[in-house]
């Protein structure tokens, strides 16, 4: 037996199949893979009549969907629990070594690697083959993400301001260092938030990111706190500066909401992953509608954004000419959400505008685990009319465009597997609280499910 000899030609069918987009789950189909790429998604009898070289493996009463994507998670903070909710955002950020159960003796970086593990475990369980992932600690955790099967944008996070710029510093050059980066695991940049990086520092971000093409992220409008320290360096947030003795004023209070911030940055004209944006006026939404219109209009060539080229320089900045260009995105937390208590999400409203929406988990310390699946059940249940197909493309189609990932993801032979006994699948999941996938593909190869530990402690 020589099947693992390239060139390796799986024909993999199933009752259903659903490729993403808004289109319905088809039967009878078959999904081609060659040398770990999908080449083909046809009918069955045709595809058997055009590929007599392929291996035929039958999945049976079975729903193949496209492995999902986690827009947003911190994996190197799986050892936390969320626990109770606190008192205050404020609160929690500063009770997360506490959450994260770090004992004295215990080594920061072996703690931060096994979290880091835990995590990538969780999402392999939970049919999740690529993430978003916020991280401070990329010493420990790209190396890890590099020898993983998952596939991840791993978003260095910078952050520092007043008297703790030093840290800012530091932290870049590891950032935005691409010396680990493989076709799986891509590097992106991200300012923390608008309350721990200085506004020039953010627009340097957003630089850097144009020039050398990296995927950008931010946590935005995430709490009511954070207009008071945008506007005046004033409240919550400026009290736990205070509280750690690090407080100091720096240039750059904006008169606007943290969306119109963003604006004025430059963010939203490229294709900034926004996480969270709980706390989104009108005028917010227009400005995010708004940029999204442009992003349109720059690619048609609109001719009231007329289209970047060489020749038509003064259509963008000259360094964002070879950036395929695109708006930002918004990636909306539902269980995080709900466990801080935030009013509702205006994800409806957002796609309608033709914003960019997905969907993530955030880290352990506000989610109860990195189901993503768990996510979309709060979604079908807080708006059950909203179409089944629309809300797996916010963990998959969607995702893909806001963690910015390069390369065409319907090439991914990464297929996330769900028994189904129903003729409509996509909903059946979803009405089904405990269903978990039963297999995962990565690049045209099953993984092993691991034993669940959700805990690293
Ligand atoms: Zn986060």
């Amino acid at each position: 037996m020589t099947s693992r000899e390239p060139p390796h030609k799986l024909l993999l069918r199933a009752e259903w199949i659903w490729r993403g987009g808004s289109g319905p789950a088809l039967r009878d189909r078959a999904i081609v893979v060659n040398d770990g790429r999908v080449i083909a998604v046809q009918e069955v009898k045709s595809a058997g009549d055009a590929h007599p070289d392929a291996e035929t493996i039958d999945f049976g009463a079975a729903i193949v969907l496209p492995g999902l994507i986690n827009a947003h998670t911190h994996l190197e903070l799986s050892a936390a629990a969320p626990g109770e909710r606190p008192a205050s955002f404020g609160e929690w950020i500063l009770s997360l070594p506490r959450r994260m159960g770090r004992q004295t003796n215990q080594d920061a970086d072996e703690l931060f690697a096994r979290s880091t593990r835990a995590g990538i475990e969780q999402c392999l369980r939970f049919g999740v083959t690529t993430i978003g992932d916020i991280s401070q600690q990329m010493h420990v955790t790209r190396p890890i993400l590099r020898d993983s099967p998952l596939r991840a944008v791993s978003f260095g996070e910078v952050l520092g301001l007043a008297r703790r710029r030093d840290r800012f510093e530091q932290l870049l050059p590891r950032a935005i260092d691409e010396s680990l980066a493989s076709e799986r695991l891509q590097i992106g940049l991200t300012p923390h938030a608008p309350y721990t990086v200085e506004p020039r520092d953010i627009e340097r971000c957003a630089q850097i990111a144009r020039q050398r093409a990296l995927p950008l992220a931010i946590h935005l409008a995430e709490t009511p706190e954070e207009s008071e320290v945008i506007r005046s360096h004033t409240g919550a947030f400026q009290d736990i500066w205070k509280l750690l003795g690090f407080w100091d004023d720096f240039p750059g209070a904006f008169a606007g909401s943290p969306v119109a911030f963003a604006q004025s940055l430059g963010l939203l004209d490229q294709p900034t992953l926004l996480a969270h944006v709980n706390y989104c006026d009108d005028a917010d939404l227009d400005l995010l509608a708004r940029a999204a219109v442009r992003a349109r209009g720059r690619k048609r060539g609109h001719p009231e954004y007329p289209a970047m080229t060489p020749s038509n320089p003064s259509a963008a900045p000259r360094d964002i000419l070879d950036v395929p260009f695109s708006a930002a995105s918004v990636v909306y937390c539902p269980r995080t959400h709900a466990y801080f208590g935030h009013p509702p999400h205006r994800w409806r409203e957002m796609l309608s505008r033709g914003i960019n929406v997905a969907v993530g988990t955030d880290s352990c310390a506000s989610s109860p685990d990195l189901n993503l699946v768990d996510d979309l059940r709060v979604l079908h249940e807080i708006a059950p009319e909203h179409p089944v197909e629309s809300l797996w493309q916010l963990a998959t189609t969607n995702a893909a465009k806001a963690i910015q990932w390069k390369g065409d993801v319907n090439e991914l032979a990464d297929f996330t597997l769900f028994d189904v006994a129903t003729n409509d699948p996509l909903r059946e999941i979803l009405e089904s609280p405990d269903r978990l996938p039963r297999e995962i593909w990565m690049a045209g190869v099953k993984q092993p499910i691991a034993a669940m530990k959700t805990t690293v402690r």
